[in-house]
């Protein structure tokens, strides 16, 4: 190739190749793509994972317990340490001027051929003084012949073949091209609020110049990144979700259903409910996500949309995790709809073919109101004569994309989410920021409120206790294990092992083992067989911590509870009370730790899915909370919605300013903005996250 021509730092362009580079070769180049540099420009996106601070550069004779630090030394010996291969630990014995640190490297044993006696390093990282040994544990380093680096250095993610020096090399040589780089976002965006330029940002996030600098920098990237995302998703609502059909669902059969009932809505549920029926009378498509506890009633409000749309002569398809609750909200759905003249459907995975035919023609000719299915509902080969509303229940996994993929069929639906997961409202209004919420915060009256009790390995015995008295009383009993078998248990309960512990204690309660690695089929049997009764016991893993409904059962308990997480045990939880008879909860924690203990208090002092789900995020901090990608959202490289919620509010009201202004984004003040916009998260005119 003719590029083979090497260049000096100040000749490339950003869009170069790597290899056009004076001292990166091939191989070099080959390596840095696997941390997704191809270009100089792509180097600019590998923020540093954290700083070498060479203000603080100390001798190894000052340097103290526990501290991070920056030291220069020459290697004096290499030796590897125990275990094979490259899982070897590499020792590093060094020295300065006042004294000897020995550098450690678990597991690097590739590391060994880096270091040469003699060769100089500055190491950076974290130091253990004992008795006068110096050690630094797994330290970035580079090597300094004799170079004199100041200020603030940063350290990059690594790969296997490319060291600090390299990354350091492709994104300084990027930096002195940032002037060829146009302003990312729209100016007037930048001047109102305050943003230091695109320029200044990557320079003082590579290199700061000092700790304001960074900060400015930072601040501008957390706001770019959000403001790109907001925007994203804005765009996706006004041209995705928000219909040009303009269908309008009006009448007043909704509310005559609800008189029908054999009890009156909550004031809730009436406010929400007229919350969905407004947006469906609108004439744009709705987009709305509808949070209310376990137990809060949302299937009834699903139901009413249903109904209302089926009476305007449109269909609806109302999607569940899986099949078994889509047959049980079936079930819900034919007592709910009988004798009103609205035809239900269930689309489930293993129907006979000749059951599964006559369903997608009724579909696909209209006779078919109300779909009622998993995901298999929106696939390819479903067709519908005239889908106006897609509703899914505790599906936290709806994304932005699966709606989009709707818009694409070309049917602009209604769309509803129902969770009971709660999501605390402030990290909603980033999650959600293309959806309109509504809350069910009033459970319905005459509740038994479930009684949670706390125990520990000591107290386990007497929750057994409970449970078997319960089920002596014909009552039935979930067992909730974090593992499913003992070989993954490191120190905790599987399933297997509780199931077997129990049906040998027990031989004449009629138990059973439940697991995610079962066949569906096999899953869907056993639920059918608790459901109905049959089984008095089911001993399983998280699996079904969806909404399935057994009135009769009353005791959820969980063991290990210290694996769960708070969101998740309520969740486990509302699986019991919901029948005539009183619930019990009870919690076995194993770790008497200080967090253990806490949690399983809060458990036990609280039913409110708000006030839990607040504490969840307290305790396990946002990025364990919800994985960004569960909600269709790309994964943030330096936002964080919680941490900066305040940031994120503000570039979430500046999008909206600026899309009120130029909704097509078609201006030329804002051109690079779209273009950007569009290679970040849009193909083919369809969002892409
Ligand atoms: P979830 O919100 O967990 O999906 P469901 O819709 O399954 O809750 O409702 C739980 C139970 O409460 C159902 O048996 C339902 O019939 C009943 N229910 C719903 N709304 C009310 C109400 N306003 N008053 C009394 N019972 C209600
Ligand atoms: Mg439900």
């Amino acid at each position: 190739m003719a590029g083979k021509q090497k260049r000096s730092s100040s000749e490339i362009s950003l869009y170069s190749p790597l290899e056009e580079l004076k001292g990166i070769g091939p191989k070099k180049a080959e390596s840095l793509e696997k941390l997704g540099l191809f270009c100089f420009a792509d180097a600019l996106d590998l923020y540093p994972r954290e700083y070498e601070d060479l203000r603080c550069k100390k001798q190894i004779a000052d340097l103290e317990d526990g501290e991070k630090a920056v030291v220069t030394a020459r290697v004096l010996l290499v030796r590897l340490g125990r275990g094979y291969g490259k899982k070897r630990t590499l020792h590093v014995l060094t020295e300065d001027n006042t004294g000897r640190m020995e550098v450690l490297f678990f597991a690097g044993g590739f590391l060994a051929k880096q270091f040469r006696q003699g060769d100089e390093f500055r190491f950076f990282g974290k130091v253990k003084v004992e008795n006068g040994r110096v050690t630094m544990f797994h330290p970035s380093y580079v090597r300094s012949d004799g170079e004199q680096a100041e200020g603030i250095q940063p350290v990059y993610p690594l790969t296997r073949g490319v060291t600090q020096k390299d990354v350091r090399l492709c994104t300084s040589t990027a930096l002195m091209h940032t002037d060829e780089l146009p302003e990312s976002l729209p100016e007037a965006i930048v001047k109102d609020a305050k943003l230091c330029s695109n320029a200044y940002a990557l320079a003082n996030i590579h290199y700061p110049e000092n700790d304001d600098k960074y900060r400015e920098a930072r601040y501008r990237l957390v706001y770019e990144e959000l403001f790109y995302l907001d925007a994203a998703l804005a765009m996706s609502k006004t041209h995705g979700g928000r219909g040009s059909a303009g269908r309008s669902i009006t009448g007043p059969y909704a509310q005559e259903f609800i008189k029908t009932l054999p009890y009156e809505l909550t004031g809730a549920q009436k406010r929400v409910l007229s919350e969905v029926l407004s947006d469906m009378a609108s004439g744009r498509a709705m987009n709305r996500l509808v949070q209310g506890d376990v137990g809060s009633g949302k299937t009834v409000i699903a139901a009413a949309a249903m109904l209302q749309s089926a009476k305007n002569g449109c269909q609806s398809a109302f999607m569940a995790p899986t099949d078994i609750l889509a047959h049980q909200h079936f079930e819900t759905l034919k007592k709910l709809f009988s004798g009103l003249g609205i035809n239900v459907e269930l689309l489930s995975g293993n129907m006979p073919a000749a059951e599964r035919k006559r369903v997608l023609s009724g579909l696909a000719d209209g006779s078919v109101d109300v779909a009622v299915g998993t995901h298999a509902l929106i696939s390819e080969g479903v067709k519908y004569r005239d889908l106006a509303l897609v509703i899914t229940d505790e599906q936290h996994r709806f994304g932005v994309n699966q709606r989009q993929n709707l818009s694409a069929k070309g049917v602009c639906p209604d769309v509803l989410v129902m969770t009971a997961t709660p999501i605390p409202r402030t990290l909603a209004v980033v999650l959600y920021a293309d959806l309109d919420v509504s809350v069910i915060d009033e459970l319905p009256p005459g509740r038994i409120p479930i009684i949670t009790k706390g125990y520990t390995e000591e107290t386990r015995d007497k929750a057994y206790d409970l449970l078997v008295s319960e089920v002596g009383k014909g009552r039935q009993a979930y067992i909730v294990a974090p593992f499913i078998e003992d070989s993954e248990a490191i120190d905790g309960m599987s399933a297997e092992g509780l199931f077997a512990g129990f049906a040998k204690d027990h031989p004449d309660i009629r138990a059973e083992l439940l697991h995610g690695r079962m066949s569906q089929q096999e899953k869907d049997s056993i639920m059918e067989r608790f459901y109905s009764g049959q089984i008095q016991v089911l001993v399983s893993t998280v699996v079904i911590e969806v909404g399935i409904d057994v009135p009769d059962a009353t005791v959820m308990l969980i063991e290990n509870s210290e694996r769960f997480g708070l969101a998740q045990m309520h969740q486990l939880r509302g699986r019991v009370g919901r029948g005539k008879h009183q619930s019990y909860c009870l919690i076995v924690t194993c770790d008497d730790s200080q967090t253990a203990r806490e949690r399983a208090d809060i458990m036990c002092s609280t039913s409110d899915g708000f006030v839990i789900a607040e504490k969840d995020l307290e305790i396990r901090g946002p990025g364990e909370f919800f994985g960004f990608r569960q909600h269709g959202l790309p994964q943030l490289k330096m936002a964080d919605p919680v941490k900066h919620m305040a940031v994120a509010q503000r570039a979430k009201e500046d999008v909206r300013k600026l899309l009120a202004q130029d909704p097509k984004l078609a201006s030329a003040e804002n051109a690079v903005f779209a273009k950007n916009l569009a290679d970040k998260y849009m193909q083919a005119g369809r969002l892409t996250l």
